[in-house]
């Protein structure tokens, strides 16, 4: 029945001059999606309008998912664009568009028209009356509710006429590519993909950075890291996973420093050869899954133990949620069953039993102090070593 797509996008309406750029960027990020969906599809700008076209045999459902997934979009509407043939055609149209999209008539709806070309001889009070009548009298069993209806059928008078009655929401936020680049330091949690997915959302690109520690990570652990930074992708686009072999510095850090700060100097060279991997790749931040007290070195002190090493900022769009709040995004985003799967992570080998949780930055500069001798040669080769994978969604 539906031939093309209305799409509608709030956010980015409003940039003044920045419009066109937003508007380019939202076209290239439908088109992307879009090559995940079965069938040709055909993404136009026009007018202050973003159309999608499906040209030939398309599956409808699949284009639809993959548009749930560019941010940017806060409507999806599928849409039937006709030629202005006067007002009869257009009560026809109308009304043949309702017969078969609504089975059962037994609905209240208003008409609401738009009237973006003048020289329509109706005005839009006009049209939602005579269309609201011409409803009526086709289909007497559906009635007029202009407060509270349980559907709005859209006329738009353009060059052409766009009706739609069905407004399918998108993600919101703003199209991936309009605001720079960030590193996410992406573990196999189910913190850091949300993190990921929160900071895209605001139009950033992502890369990201793992730390595994062969032999006592394995190779399914990192698996599981490549398929969350596929799920993030389906949002984000592309990302190109930097996997940094981290064992020999946490071995060190393990035989040189007390336990108890294993994981806050761990965490201090893992901020480190993050931002390295973010310079050289252009990101302006970097962004983490951390939430303020979920763990001991994710307390005010040890965040700011951590915090201390990097120059560039530090996205944490957690920072205030409960993990139930985090939770419910991660199953949102389809990243849940992949997160809890039970493969260990680096942060999680080597634990002490009574972690810091009030590290002082003085004890911390001293224990570092402890590393001066193989620390640097060992940031080298892991920065020299890391594996670069392009990961994209399935
Ligand atoms: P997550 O749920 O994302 O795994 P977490 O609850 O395990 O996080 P921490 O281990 O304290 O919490 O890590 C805090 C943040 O540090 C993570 O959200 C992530 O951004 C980063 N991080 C932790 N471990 C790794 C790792 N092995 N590789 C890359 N980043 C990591
Ligand atoms: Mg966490």
């Amino acid at each position: 029945m539906y031939k093309s797509f209305l799409i509608k996008y709030a956010e980015i309406a409003i940039k003044g001059k920045n419009r066109y750029l937003f508007e380019d960027a939202l076209v290239s990020q439908i088109s992307r999606a879009l090559k995940k969906a079965e069938g040709t599809f055909r993404v136009r700008k026009e007018q202050g309008r973003i159309y999608v076209d499906m040209e030939g045999d398309c599956d409808f459902d699949e284009a639809i998912a993959a548009m749930r997934c560019v941010f940017g979009i806060v409507g999806i509407c599928p849409l039937i664009q006709v030629e202005d043939k006067g007002f009869d055609a257009l009560a026809g149209e109308v009304i043949a568009h309702i017969g078969e999209a609504y089975p059962d008539k037994r609905f209240t709806f208003k008409v609401n028209a738009r009237r973006a070309r003048k020289n329509y001889p109706l005005d839009s009070m006009e049209i939602n009356a005579a269309l609201g009548e011409r409803i009526l009298a086709a289909f007497p069993e559906c009635s007029v509710d202009v407060h509270n209806p349980e559907i709005v059928i859209h006329v738009e008078i353009r060059s052409q006429i766009n009706i739609y009655s069905v407004v399918i929401p998108g993600p919101g936020g703003m199209p991936v590519g309009t605001n720079g680049r960030g590193m996410l330091l992406l573990s196999g949690g189910i913190d850091s993909p949300v993190a990921g997915y929160m900071i895209a959302k605001r139009g950033v690109s992502i890369d990201a950075t793992y730390f595994h520690a062969p032999p006592y990570t394995s190779e399914r652990a990192k698996q599981k890291v490549v398929d969350l930074a596929k799920i993030v992708a389906k949002y984000a686009g592309p990302i190109h996973l930097h996997v940094v072999n981290f064992t020999d510095i946490q071995l060190y850090i393990y035989e040189q420093c007390p336990h108890e700060e294993l994981t806050i100097i761990m965490r201090r060279y893992m901020m480190k050869l993050a931002e390295h991997f973010a310079r050289e790749s252009k990101c302006l931040g970097l962004i983490t899954g951390e939430s303020i007290g979920q763990v001991a070195s994710q307390t005010m002190q040890s965040l700011a133990a951590t915090n201390e090493v990097c120059t560039m900022p530090v996205y944490r769009p957690l920072i205030g949620f409960d993990k139930q709040e985090i939770v419910e995004i991660s199953e949102r985003i389809g990243a849940y069953e992949t997160s809890i799967l039970p493969y260990e992570d680096c942060c999680t080998i080597f634990v002490a039993k009574h972690p810091v949780t009030k590290p002082s930055l003085n004890v911390i500069h001293n224990d570092e102090r402890k590393l001066a001798e193989k620390i640097e040669e060992l940031m080298r080769t892991a920065i020299e070593t890391a594996e670069v994978i392009r990961v994209e969604a399935d």
